[in-house]
């Protein structure tokens, strides 16, 4: 009997095609490659068939790549879900599953790193070498000091080129070996979990009842109330019985702090996965998790797809964040599709955040999640103040009103810092001919185009078109562009040139493209080096700001008049989120919040009430729209 062996072709906008096998029946989720369009292609296999019409002409399989399956029967069944749910064929989905070196063919294996260490006594070495250069000396006290056999990153990292390390290779007083590159555990003692207050005690309780199946749990309190410890602490329960655990965090979640501290009190491996890996980084943290060989993998969105044979608890920390769910190509949500994963697996689901989605708070009233609320802060903090700033026919300057600028003033005198929050890009959002009304839009999408006046360029946040600056319009030939509206650019231009006393710095993902950029700027800001910082709302969580008594959020409008109907609740959460960053022990915190709508009932009962109030009234409406 011959069988059909239905292959996922990455990229050709189909789930499957059908091939032959002749007498090789390669597993399901194997890699193979066939003969795709004149072309020799990858695929993956999805399903195996015996042939309904063996008239049927088939081109047949050339050869096998992996003897087991590569992509585990669950991975395989959620890219299957997220192809339907998502409506996104197949062979774009299983590629965001596989490390690109796997979609390229390599062999499923750990990556060897070659270790160096003295082929002889130290003694010897420095006898075996003479009179030569005294860098090559000192790199035999530096092997002879270390000990251990050292990597050439190490080696070069301690500030020897590889020439002086490969003169001592052919020389014999140094001698190499391959090793599998994994992690050991931590020597370090980890430190003590936390007392727990009754809230976060009831809270891991709870979580712990029910580890063998699956179950959601919402776990809502502000920064600082806690959540990251009764995740350590549920965390540490799950390790304990020898399983494996996956923490997803938002896009700006993944600072040294948080990692230091799941270091800190595991002993066990763990792989961080991010967008910042480069191939070979990614292709080992999926291998190592794939293997067993880590038990905790911590990643942004696309972890979801990290291959864990032991599975025992997925975290979602900030799951209303939006950057959970990817815009572009296949458009899945992270958080829906771990639920889907921990319902399969049979494993409970812990999401956290201080300003739950609307859907999360919706399934606790259905009772579909287990609302574990967590409401004493752990580390006090004076109550914040919040005061709504009236711009109706006020003159702004570069987007601020008089009242902001004062503000700002007064807070950075008394040596505090300030965060300037605005949710857009670049210089300007829109660049306007004085004399015709032309606007700059893309040609590709018709949107309008963002002015990057330091780079020069026009781009389209929507399409990722780019264009260069034109001097003059297109249209009636007119010199006079002006760019109208302000984005991050144009504020932090602005406020450097009115405080240029201050120490600035702008975070969004223009400045931040650079996997050091990011780490920079918030060493910067937590040092409390800098005092005025300007930003996307990338920055609304997680960072320590030891000093930031006054948040500005700039365009509260766009919220009210947004088409995305989330758009309301984005701003509700950005509020609430920058609150709770404002104002530490000892400084009393101020939020501004400028906008055209100063009686906006929404806002209103956001900053009298708070935000459950504000959700409970969003939700009413959107049951009322139906
Ligand atoms: P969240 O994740 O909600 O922002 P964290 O777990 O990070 O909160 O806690 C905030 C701070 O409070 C941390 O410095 C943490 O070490 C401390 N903390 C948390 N729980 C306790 C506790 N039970 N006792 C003392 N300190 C705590
Ligand atoms: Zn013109
Ligand atoms: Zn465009």
């Amino acid at each position: 009997m011959t069988h059909v062996v239905k292959v996922c072709i990455p990229h050709t906008h189909r789930d499957f095609f059908d091939y032959h096998a002749d007498g090789i029946e390669p597993s399901i989720g194997a890699r193979v490659w066939v003969p795709f369009r004149n072309k020799n292609r990858l695929g993956i296999v999805v399903a195996i068939s015996t042939a309904d019409d063996p008239t049927r002409t088939l081109k047949s399989i050339t050869s096998v790549i992996d003897e087991k399956s590569l992509l585990p029967a669950d991975i395989l069944d959620l890219c299957q879900w997220i192809s339907r749910y998502y409506q996104s064929p197949l062979s774009e989905v299983i590629p965001l599953a596989l490390p690109k070196k796997y979609r390229l063919g390599d062999l499923a294996k750990l990556p060897v790193c070659t270790y160096y260490q003295l082929a002889c006594a130290c003694e010897v070495a420095h006898q075996q070498l003479g009179k030569k250069s005294p860098r090559q000396h000192a790199l035999i006290d530096y092997f002879s000091s270390h000990g251990l056999p050292l990597s050439k990153k190490e080696i070069t990292q301690a500030g020897f080129s590889s020439v002086l390390l490969h003169a001592l290779l052919n020389m014999g007083i140094v001698k190499s070996f391959d090793e599998v590159d994994k992690p050991t555990p931590m020597n370090q003692i980890p430190d003590a979990p936390l007392p727990l207050n009754p809230e976060q005690t009831f809270a891991v309780d709870t979580i712990c009842k029910s580890l063998q199946s699956y179950h959601g749990f919402l776990l809502k309190g502000v920064t600082g109330s806690g959540k990251t410890e009764v995740y350590l602490q549920v965390i540490a329960n799950v390790l304990a019985l020898g399983r494996q655990v996956l923490v997803l965090v938002p896009e700006i979640g993944l600072t040294p702090q948080l990692l230091s501290r799941f270091t800190a009190r595991f002993r066990e491996p763990m792989a961080v996965i991010h967008s910042h890996l480069n191939d070979s980084e990614r292709q080992q943290a999926w291998q190592l998790a794939y293997d067993n060989e880590v038990k905790l993998v911590i990643g942004t969105r696309s972890a979801i797809f990290t291959p864990m044979p032991t599975l025992g608890l997925i975290v979602i920390d900030e799951e209303h964040d939006a950057s959970l769910k990817q815009m572009d190509g296949v458009r899945y949500h992270a958080r829906d599709t771990a639920l889907i994963r921990a319902h399969v697996a049979r494993i409970p689901i812990i999401l956290g955040s201080a300003t739950p989605s609307l859907e999360s708070l919706h399934n606790c009233t259905l009772k579909k999640y287990t609302l574990l609320p967590l409401t004493q802060k752990a580390l006090s903090s004076t109550p914040l103040h919040y005061q709504v700033i009236d711009i109706r026919n006020q003159v702004l300057q570069h987007g601020l009103a008089d009242p902001t600028i004062a503000a700002i003033e007064a807070h950075l005198k008394q040596k505090n810092q300030v965060l300037v929050f605005i949710n857009r890009r670049g210089f300007s959002p829109v660049l306007l001919c004085h004399q015709c009304g032309w606007m700059a839009d893309c040609r590709a999408c018709d949107s309008h185009l963002t002015l990057h006046r330091s780079i020069h360029r026009l781009i389209c946040h929507h399409c990722g078109h780019t264009q260069s600056l034109p001097a003059s319009c297109p249209t009636c030939k007119g010199r006079e562009l002006l760019p109208v509206g302000v984005g991050t650019q144009r504020v932090h231009d602005f406020l450097s040139s009115a405080f240029p006393d201050n120490v600035m710095v702008r975070i969004d993902r223009d400045e931040v493209v650079k996997k050091q950029a990011l780490q920079n700027r918030l060493e910067r800001i937590s040092s409390g080096e800098a005092q005025l910082i300007v930003g996307t709302q990338m920055l609304a969580k997680g960072h320590h700001f030891p000093r930031l008594t006054l948040v500005v959020v700039l365009d509260a409008d766009n919220g009210f008049y947004n088409q995305d109907f989330r758009a309301m609740e984005g701003l509700g959460q950005l509020l609430t989120q920058v609150a709770g960053r404002a104002g530490r022990a000892e400084f009393p915190g101020q939020v501004l919040i400028q906008t055209h709508l100063p009686q906006h009932p929404l806002l209103n009962i956001l900053i009298q009430q708070g935000y459950d109030p504000f959700a409970q009234s969003l939700l009413t409406m959107r049951q009322q729209a139906g």
